[in-house]
């Protein structure tokens, strides 16, 4: 199958070698799929994609129009991807679903840390020969209370990591996982989580129910020690209120992975180029915010198995059968009703 991978790095080009990409004819860019390179799909019947990409409604019709059927997304979240549209012209989308768990949950532990024990500043000072104690105090995890909104495979990671940590751990989730009782965690809603955690970490899908689901309103809640990560998209935390939580201190720290203007600024070289997002530069600012650029995927196991499931599910489709990792049916998942739902029980 003739395949055109958009957004590849030297790293996801030698994974999908690896993986086997040989079986069919892959044709590698580093260019983001956008209207502009739309034209680069020519002649293929397949994309593979990432979540810098940008798979919406006009998008996916001119693909159409050029003859792609099938879109292979090279990570779990589809949340770029208009799945209602591909749908309709029937172009085929699997993502994938399972890759390292532990990747994105021990980035989230590596983020927590760092800005609990001052680390960054700890090795500036440390390089400027400064070697004083006194504004890198930290606190114990151990006896805190962790709150974990989502626990899908990260965010089970994620809990069993704190529970290892002696945290106590509360989630919400509107799927409980069965797990979850044997791990020790108690089901809250968003509402009593976000009031009584010192810690909490994000580990749900963007979807309808969770798109600015921390707003203003969460974070006057919060205590105001309260460190917030994120490491799922940055749609989930509303970044004008994020930043006006940190600026009167109501929130103690931010951990963020993801942004949720990334699209065109994370995985980029920028460095001969002024940043002109004043929220961005805002974030970057404060000593009690730390920032990763999208990485928290990036590890040899999470990349071995991005890019097995993305050639297995490209030869599923050669072979004329469906992808086990289809995503219709989490389309339908997302009616607007159940998203509603989801919202209505998750913040009551
Ligand atoms: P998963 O599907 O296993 O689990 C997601 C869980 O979130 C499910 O249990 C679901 O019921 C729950 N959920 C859905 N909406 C919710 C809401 N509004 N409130 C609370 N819970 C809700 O997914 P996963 O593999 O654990 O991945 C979680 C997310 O992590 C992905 O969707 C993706 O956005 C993000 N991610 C980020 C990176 C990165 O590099 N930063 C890499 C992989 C995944």
């Amino acid at each position: 199958m003739k395949v055109i991978a958009y957004s590849t790095k030297g790293y996801d080009r030698s994974y999908l070698k690896k993986a086997g990409a040989e079986k069919h004819k892959f044709i590698f860019t580093e260019k983001r799929l956008t209207l502009e390179t739309v034209f680069l799909a020519n002649g293929c019947e397949a994309i593979a994609l990432f979540t810098s990409d940008d798979a919406s409604k006009e998008v996916l019709q001119k693909l159409s129009e050029n003859g792609v059927k099938y879109i292979a997304l090279r990570s779990a979240g589809h949340d770029h991807v208009d799945l209602k549209k591909a749908k309709e012209l029937n172009i085929s989308v699997a993502n994938v679903p399972e890759y390292s768990p532990y990747s994105i949950a021990e980035h989230a532990v590596t983020l927590l840390m760092a800005i609990n024990r001052k680390i960054i500043e700890s090795q500036i000072l440390m390089q400027l020969h400064d070697f004083r104690l006194d504004t890198l105090i930290g606190f114990d995890v151990h006896g805190k209370t962790v709150g974990i909104v989502g626990t899908g495979k990260i965010g089970m990671v994620f809990a069993k990591i704190m529970r290892g940590f002696g945290a106590i751990v509360l989630a919400t989730d509107p799927v409980q996982n069965p797990e979850a009782e044997a791990v020790g965690i108690q089901y809250v809603l968003l509402k009593e989580l976000v009031r009584k955690s010192d810690i909490i970490s994000i580990h749900c899908p963007l979807n309808e129910s969770s798109n600015n689901l921390f707003t203003r309103d969460q974070f006057a809640q919060m205590k105001k020690t309260c460190v917030l990560i994120n490491t799922s998209r940055g749609g989930i935390i509303n970044t004008e209120d994020l930043l006006e939580a940190l600026e009167k201190g109501i929130i103690g720290a931010a951990c963020l992975d993801v942004y949720d203007k990334e699209k065109g600024l994370f995985f980029e070289d920028h460095r001969n180029s002024i940043l002109i997002d004043p929220n961005f530069a805002r974030l970057r600012s404060f000593k009690n915010v730390i920032i990763t650029g999208h990485q928290a995927f990036l590890t040899h196991e999470a990349l071995t198995g991005i890019a097995q499931t993305t050639i297995h599910n490209l030869d599923c489709w050669e072979q004329g059968l469906d992808s086990p990792n289809g995503l219709y049916h989490t389309f339908k998942d997302e009616s607007n009703d159940s998203a509603e739902m989801h919202r209505t029980i998750i913040t009551i």
